[in-house]
């Protein structure tokens, strides 16, 4: 698949390395499979809104940084033949093996929300803190 505008747009301020696994990311991804990117790089007034909202429990972010990426699976979930963005867990597991195979493949570290035991974070990938200090 290829990445669009929007989501090269959305990569721009993202760490190369992770920028280098998503891109991997979409040239591997089989055909019954794609993804978008929701947000790279975050201010610091938009992290204390969804800390606000709860949607987030911290204000030590890795997308405050570049360190982290929210991408979602993009297919017709619901049969209609337009793509969506999916909140389904089984297909961000699917897509969560791509991008562990493309984060090999390239020689990149990197934690997946959804491998988190709290606060599970499905769309969420970032650069580990041990690795890639801030
Ligand atoms: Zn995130």
């Amino acid at each position: 698949m290829q990445l669009s505008a929007r989501d090269e747009q959305r990569l721009q301020g993202v760490h190369p390395d992770l920028v280098r696994v998503v891109r991997r990311a979409a040239v591997d991804m089989p055909a019954d499979m794609e993804f978008v990117v929701l947000e790279g790089l975050r201010t610091i007034d938009r992290q204390r809104q969804l800390l606000a909202k709860g949607a987030t429990t911290t204000m030590r972010s890795r997308h405050l940084t570049g360190h982290a990426v929210d991408i979602a699976p993009y297919l017709d979930t619901d049969g209609d033949g337009t793509k969506e963005i999916s909140w389904h867990w089984p297909h961000y597991f699917r897509l969560a093996g791509a991008m562990k195979s493309a984060a090999l493949a390239e020689g990149v570290q990197v934690e997946w929300g959804g491998d988190w035991r709290e606060f599970k974070d499905g769309p969420h990938w970032q650069l580990p803190w041990r690795t890639y200090p801030a």
